[in-house]
């Protein structure tokens, strides 16, 4: 089945001009690296306004700024489906390419999978499958097109044991089943309690925390989820991505902290160049047809 996502910034500082590449780049995560993994394809494209959307699109909007436990997963109250809401930070390009990996998998925000808790005296617990949270800081982050987008487990991350040739997210960051990494998150529910619990992980302290019940209005699992890792979310949300990978300078918030004015990096140099050469070609082509 074909997917349709829609990314649209609602925020001046990010034009269609600067989020047009950026879904180029995801749009090749997905059919790459992602959809081959988890049996997906989609589409998706930057739209310049909400009224430009087809109908049937997802929505995934970059915004200025988000009242805390916005971000993250929501549903319509019109017809239901799902929409995410990202914030505009220095590294929005990471946690848009997050929001729109997680819905892919899990539109809904409902789908679980069974597996021994990480919490000792816990029994059988259900994984919230959040492709990208265990392993959501910008510096797990690898760059498409030099734009900078995020790891993502595979299906395999849930598997009972660990074997050495398996892969347990994109770049192999996540070693093992269930691993966190650094910044990274894992949520569950235990049918027990009914309660949400969470595995963080800061450096090499893992600390898990009971989110208590989850709440019989909440739109879906991982919207209660989403809405109470804020602190999560913040944590990694303006950390820095390693050195030495090359980016645009409309997304390398190391150089340009601020999105506005980016000065050009040898990224654009070559693109630059691309560009040059091909429009000298069509000039090229222009005189000898006037010849
Ligand atoms: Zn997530």
């Amino acid at each position: 089945m074909l997917l349709h996502i829609a990314l649209v910034s609602t925020t001046p500082e990010v034009k269609l001009a600067r989020l047009a590449p950026v879904s180029a780049a995801i749009q090749k995560q997905v059919m790459r690296d992602f959809g081959p993994l988890w049996n997906i394809q989609a589409t998706i494209d930057a739209f310049d306004t909400l009224a430009d959307v087809p109908v049937g699109y997802w929505h995934v909007l970059l915004q200025d700024e988000l009242p805390s436990g916005a971000a993250g997963l929501h549903k319509r109250d019109d017809n239901k489906q799902p929409f995410a809401l990202v914030a505009l930070t220095n590294n929005w390009t990471v946690f848009m390419s997050h929001e729109v990996l997680e819905m892919l998998v899990d539109p809904q925000g409902t789908l679980t999978r069974a597996g021994n808790s990480l919490k000792r005296g816990q029994g059988r617990v259900e994984y919230l499958l959040e492709v990208c949270d265990p392993c959501q800081a910008s510096k797990f982050a690898y760059t498409v097109n030099s734009v900078m987008v995020s790891d993502f487990y595979t299906p395999q991350y849930f598997d009972p044991v660990k074997s050495g040739a398996v892969r347990y997210s994109f770049t192999g960051k996540i070693g093992g089943p269930r691993e966190v990494l650094d910044g990274g998150y894992l949520s569950w529910f235990d049918p027990e309690t009914k309660h949400l619990f969470q595995l963080q992980v800061d450096g090499k302290k893992k600390t898990i925390v009971d989110r208590g019940e989850v709440p019989f209005a909440v739109e879906s699992l991982r919207a209660f989820s989403d809405s109470v890792s804020t602190s999560r979310r913040d944590a990694v949300i303006h950390g820095g991505s390693r050195s030495g990978i090359m980016l645009n300078a409309c997304t390398d918030f190391r150089s340009t902290p601020c999105v506005e004015h980016p000065q050009p990096t040898a990224v654009d140099d070559s693109q630059l160049a691309g560009a040059r050469n091909l429009g000298a070609q069509l000039e090229r082509i222009r005189v000898r047809k006037e010849e």
